[in-house]
């Protein structure tokens, strides 16, 4: 099984990050497994999330080791990037094809389901091509902002 099959079979609580990085060829290094538990802890999280719950661990790591482990293990797919706003990127492990909302308030993302892609196919007028893959970004006043 590959990265891709392995990740889209599991759900994020049964993932296993070393089997990961194995399905990825990444080399298992201490820093590594630290950096995509705290992403499987959180679901998603931006550099400096991640850089301050690592720092606890490794006092000593610099954010730029940090970004460069995230961005191998964005390159090699492991990681999904989520960019609601320009300045600030989140990260999370790259579970099943989900979509997110995003709360213009509390800037919060929630993982929302997608529906079929023959629904989404429906859903604009004009498609020129087939839906294979599907990342989209909701925006909105979440159910806890909304009570306030
Ligand atoms: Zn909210
Ligand atoms: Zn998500």
């Amino acid at each position: 099984m590959n990265l891709k099959e392995y990740i889209m079979q599991t759900t994020l609580s049964n993932i296993n990050v070393k089997d990961i990085l194995k399905k990825a060829n990444l080399k298992i290094t201490p820093q590594r497994i630290l950096i995509l538990e705290v992403i499987k802890e959180k679901g998603h999280a931006t550099i400096d999330d991640i850089y301050n719950q690592v720092k606890k661990q490794y006092p000593s790591i610099s954010i730029a080791t940090v970004y460069k482990n995230i961005h191998n293990l964005y390159e090699k797919g492991v990681l999904r990037e989520i960019n609601p706003q320009k300045d600030k990127a989140f990260y999370e492990i790259t579970i099943y094809n989900h979509s997110h909302f995003i709360c213009t308030s509390c800037h919060n993302i929630y993982d929302i389901e997608p529906c079929d892609n023959q629904i989404i196919q429906q859903c604009f007028k004009e498609i020129p091509g087939k839906i294979s893959e599907l990342e989209l970004n909701v925006y909105g006043i979440c159910e806890n902002c909304a009570k306030k």
